[in-house]
């Protein structure tokens, strides 16, 4: 018999919630990760007193509430809503996602009905000069926006940022990309529309470390260092690492975007007033600001602690050696992708899961709905 019933590869968010459902059903298994620390892009570094998002921030929201009551069993949540800001290039601060307080900033619209009217005279423009070019679909993320929102709110709060963020013209980017982000004509900035919202109270590290109680884990342990030795110690594998490492890039190396992060510690209690404010201007070289107290201290508690931590984020290109963050889920790569997958589906032993093994942009709810998913098809039970 061999030790182990799974040997689950990667201790993210996967890994760590897949751990703890098949420790309740008194499974043996053992996780491994190549990191010092586990949680994967979850876990926070803390500094000063200040719960460090260190590979971005991250902000749970989900309208699944099995997901959402399961969280909150693991670690209570707290009621931070994300409620971006943006600095334009024109000098002015905006609310985010596009709504009634944007509106009234950018053109001083006060009701809806004035709003829907500056934004139908914006559009149509962007229609009718489509039109003349026999264009009846928009092709791009220029044209989308153009088409959905206007030139103002396009110039001002989405080409410079967009252009940064993935390092290709809004010209060449695909349309859907924009669609993510609410249009409303209500005075509401919350970011996201689901039902709920917020942070483990005391950081992602206690949502981990919850999950993987009386887990075995070794860190600073990569599969491919011995894989041999891996291969042989558990009935099932649950691998979360990149399926092209798998793999071994027989058909080429999937690419990602990465985001690089300058982290400094300042003497001031609460420095941009806003977990997260947003530049808009593409001579700015980085896309956002993280001000970390702010996704776990509210009102006047930001000012029990005299010191905050910022990070600027830079968003680049992928090398060998960087965290692979976004996946370029253009054809060129999903077609590489695929073929992974096909062999991936003929194993026996080995399952893939989470966003490096399914070469897939997942939020955090999301991937515990897979891990519950998984555990079903083998008749492992919440
Ligand atoms: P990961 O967290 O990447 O975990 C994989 C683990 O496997 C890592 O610990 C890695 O070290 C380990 N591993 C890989 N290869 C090996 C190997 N060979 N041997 C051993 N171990 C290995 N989601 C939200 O819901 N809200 C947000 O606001 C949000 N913001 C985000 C911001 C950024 C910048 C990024 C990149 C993602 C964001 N996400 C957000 C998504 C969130 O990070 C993911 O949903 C989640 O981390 C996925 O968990 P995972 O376990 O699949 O992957
Ligand atoms: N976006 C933008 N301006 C902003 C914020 C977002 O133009 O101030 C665009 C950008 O193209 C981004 C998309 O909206 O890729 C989706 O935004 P979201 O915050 O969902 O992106 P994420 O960082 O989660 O990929």
């Amino acid at each position: 018999m061999k030790p182990y019933d799974f040997l689950i590869v990667g201790s993210g968010l996967f890994g760590a919630t897949f751990a703890y459902l098949v420790k309740q059903q008194g499974k043996r298994c053992l996780v491994i990760d190549k990191r010092s620390h586990p949680g994967g892009n979850i876990y926070c570094e803390e500094i000063e007193s200040i719960n460090v998002h260190k590979y971005g921030a991250h902000i749970f929201h989900t309208s699944d509430k099995e997901v959402w009551d399961f969280v909150n069993s693991i670690v209570p949540f707290n009621r931070y809503t994300n409620c971006p800001v943006a600095q334009a290039p024109d000098g002015k601060l905006y609310n985010l996602p596009f709504n009634m307080n944007t509106f009234y900033q950018m053109w001083g619209v006060k009701t809806p009905g004035e709003a829907y009217a500056k934004l139908d005279e914006q559009r149509r423009e962007a229609v009718e000069r489509m039109k003349a070019e026999g264009i009846s679909e928009p092709r791009n993320l220029e044209e989308q926006a153009l088409t959905l929102i206007g030139k103002d709110i396009y110039e001002q709060l989405i080409k410079g940022y967009t252009e940064k963020q993935w390092g290709r013209k809004c010209s060449e980017l695909p349309a859907f990309i924009i669609r993510r982000l609410p249009v409303r004509l209500t005075f509401d900035n919350n970011y996201f529309n689901d039902v709920y919202q917020g942070i483990p109270i005391g950081g992602y590290n206690k949502l981990i470390e919850s999950l993987l109680e009386g887990v075995e884990v070794k860190l600073d342990t990569d599969f491919f260092e011995d894989r041999k030795h891996w291969e042989s110690v558990a009935d099932k594998i649950v691998f979360t690492g990149k399926i092209d490492q798998y793999y071994e890039y027989k058909f080429g190396k999937l690419e990602y975007r990465t985001v690089r992060f300058e982290t400094e510690v300042l003497d001031n209690p609460n420095w941009q007033g806003n977990a997260v404010v947003n530049y808009t201007a593409s001579d700015v070289p980085f896309t956002r600001i993280i001000e970390h107290k702010h996704f776990e201290l509210f009102g006047n508690a930001v000012y029990d602690n005299h010191k905050t931590v910022i990070s600027r984020e830079y968003s680049t290109e992928w090398k060998d050696g960087m965290e692979p963050f976004y996946p370029v889920n253009d054809k060129h790569n999903q077609d590489i992708y695929n073929k992974y997958k096909d062999l991936a589906k003929k194993e026996e032993n080995v399952l893939f899961g989470g966003r490096l093994a399914e070469y897939k942009y997942y939020d955090m709810a999301p991937i515990i709905r897979q891990v519950f998913d998984m555990a079903e098809n083998l008749s492992i039970r919440l």
